[in-house]
């Protein structure tokens, strides 16, 4: 599904600047500066893409007397955004992006697409209603990079990052602190398609739309126990805002979150939840436009409300 898009360029970038310093800048191309053009239907009847063959994209095209190479056109790129003239590029990490912003879809406008649904919603719900909630009872908001590559990193969530943090912040009360509290872990879930029904057991098939949906799996791959989706439908319920509940087929295999991965650290009780969206991973996804503030307006309510942790 990356084909035929606008891509953007943007990421950090390490360069030697012109005073002998080793400096990191950020760098964000924001127009379309590349494409992956697929191969035309009539020369690919089979349709399989090749991760390493099919997938280079196509940046420019160089005439042969042209010696400008991409460190260089970094360079100018980091003297017009940064206004740092640097000798020489060291080092970088930059990432593709679909350049189209999002939209609003449908005839009533219920749906949102948009690139990196799943999870930067959850991580902008989180810094919304932590930053909306009343501040009475201390709360923490952990975004974890490296996710969808297995988070194991030093900044992923099988790193120390987190123990590191609570071991500063809490002292000796940290394993204390840990037992009084309860962790939100928030990331999208599957809503049921309706081209593809089959996918999901007949009585789990969450809804775009109607709720923020609890996901639970006795193996363990999500971490909600029966105490953490309670406190949730209770102050959901309150609120008279809908809730769902994901169980995944039991002859299908389980995607996971963070959520275990933090419980089984830590040892913290655990809500495994995320809005429904559709198109997973692909390049652009899709939310109902309800679901998201549903889950805003109930964790703000869990953050203001100490007798319910
Ligand atoms: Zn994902």
């Amino acid at each position: 599904p990356w084909f035929d898009r606008d891509l953007s360029l943007a990421g950090r970038v390490t360069v030697l600047d012109e005073d002998g310093q080793v400096k990191d800048t950020l760098v964000n191309f924001k127009k379309p500066v590349a494409i992956i053009p697929s191969l035309a239907i009539h020369l690919d009847r089979s349709r399989t893409v090749n991760a390493q063959t099919d997938l280079p994209p196509v940046m420019m095209q160089v005439p042969e007397t042209d010696t400008t190479t991409f460190a260089d056109l970094l360079k100018t790129q980091i003297a017009s955004e940064a206004g740092i003239n640097a000798d020489k590029v060291l080092g970088y990490e930059l990432s593709f992006y679909d350049a189209q912003g999002a939209s609003t879809v449908g005839l009533r406008e219920e749906f949102l697409a948009s690139a990196r649904l799943d999870n930067l919603l959850s991580c902008y719900i989180g810094l919304e209603s932590l930053m909306n909630a009343s501040g009475d009872q201390p709360a923490l908001l952990v975004c974890n990079d490296h996710e969808e590559v297995g988070s194991m990193s030093a900044e992923g969530a099988q790193g120390p990052f987190l123990s590191n943090v609570l071991d500063r912040w809490c002292g000796a009360d940290k394993a204390r602190t840990i037992a009084r509290s309860m962790m939100i872990s928030a990331d999208n879930a599957h809503g049921i398609h309706p081209n593809y029904m089959d996918r999901h057991d007949e009585n789990h098939g969450p809804v775009l739309n109607q709720g923020p949906v609890i996901k639970v799996n006795h193996n363990q791959r999500y971490a909600t126990n029966s105490r953490s989706a309670a406190l949730y439908r209770h102050i959901s319920d309150e609120l008279g805002l809908p809730h769902q509940s994901f169980v995944v087929r039991s002859d299908m295999g389980c995607g996971s979150t963070i959520g275990p991965l933090t419980a089984g650290t830590l040892g913290i009780t655990t809500l495994d939840i995320g809005v429904p969206q559709f198109a997973m991973h692909s390049i652009r996804e899709l939310v109902g436009t309800r679901d998201g503030f549903t889950l805003y307006r109930v964790l703000k309510a869990y953050m203001d409300r100490p007798d319910v942790a």
